[in-house]
């Protein structure tokens, strides 16, 4: 039975704490509530946004006009050398359940904040991995014409490239139920140290006392990082409102007090318009703006 939330603050469901009301929210653990949503949403002519983590969007001030669906299936099941993770989990959670069994492979996605529906949408990726480097297949609900229907997607399928995929091509198209990994025998003290240090690195390089959704701004190429093109251009520190670049890693925007969608929006803006006149690239943002 599904439970219907009305005027649901966002804020409380995204790592920049900013955002206003959804009209309706609900939270779903199993595929067959997802279906049911998604049908409660088409007979009420609404639109739909489906939420992981929150660790890569930015909501608006005036709140969403839909419904938004939280995953919440957060299953891990290992099945001889694979790993099978629902949408709704972090991916430090599988990490640590396959590490049991000094099973491993997906190390360095530990750290990333965002779910595993999050992570295979967006091919997240850290020190050098990629969520679809291990990955073998996808189990999805497919919008075809006015039914969803399930379907099982090998890797080859999703054509995978930095911070791309399908999912991300065709928005609204997709949504991810659960991914599979294949994993290799690692001893599990390896495991945790490899995920430990890189923890460390991320607090040596990243800022974490206050809000953010990480990096804002996908690299413009493997040879050309986002921060370094900011910090050049002089933008860290740079400020609107409460919003603020980090001083520290020029890529990621803060949440120092009391900023709104608009401050970090408007800050984004600002970003893109001094990159271009200075260095005559254009920025993409990494983060999804509602
Ligand atoms: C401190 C910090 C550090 C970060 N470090 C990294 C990093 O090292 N590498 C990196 O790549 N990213 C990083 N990020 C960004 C973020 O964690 C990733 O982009 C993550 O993959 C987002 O997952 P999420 O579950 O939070 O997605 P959300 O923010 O909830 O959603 C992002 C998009 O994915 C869609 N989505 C979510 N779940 C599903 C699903 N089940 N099916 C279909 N679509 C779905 C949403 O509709 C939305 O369009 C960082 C963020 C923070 C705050």
């Amino acid at each position: 039975m599904l439970n219907i939330e009305e005027n649901v603050i966002l804020s409380k469901f995204c790592t920049w704490h900013v955002g206003g009301p959804a009209r309706y929210f609900v939270r779903v653990s199993t595929i067959q509530d997802l279906k049911e949503a998604l049908l409660w949403a088409q007979e009420k002519k609404l639109a739909h946004f489906v939420l992981g983590g929150g660790s890569n969007i930015l909501f608006s001030d005036v709140g969403y006009a839909g419904l938004i669906i939280k995953i919440e299936g957060r299953g891990v099941v290992i099945n001889g050398s694979e790993l099978i993770v629902e949408a709704g989990a972090i991916a430090r959670l599988a990490v640590l359940k396959a590490s049991e069994l000094n099973l491993g492979g997906l190390e360095h996605l530990a750290g990333i904040p965002g779910t595993i529906g999050g992570l295979v949408r967006g091919n997240a990726g850290a020190f050098g991995m990629e969520t679809k480097d291990s990955l073998v297949r996808v189990h999805v609900l497919h919008n075809v014409g006015n039914e969803w229907k399930e379907e099982i997607l090998e890797r080859k399928d999703v054509y995978f490239s930095y911070r791309d995929s399908l999912f991300k091509k065709e928005t609204g198209s997709y949504i991810i139920w659960d991914a599979t990994f294949a994993l290799i025998p690692i001893p599990k003290d390896v495991i945790l140290k490899l995920v430990n240090d890189d923890l460390s690195a991320r607090k040596d390089k990243q800022p974490y006392t206050f809000p953010s959704a990480g990096s804002v701004f996908k690299n413009p190429s493997l040879e050309i990082s986002a921060g370094r093109l900011i910090e050049e251009c002089g933008c860290k520190g740079l400020k609107i409102g409460g919003a603020e670049v980090s001083t520290q890693h020029a890529n990621f925007i803060l949440n120092k007090g009391g900023a709104t969608s608009f401050d970090i929006h408007a800050l984004i803006e600002e970003i893109k318009k001094r990159v271009f006149e200075a260095k005559g690239v254009k920025l993409v943002e990494e983060v999804i703006v509602l």
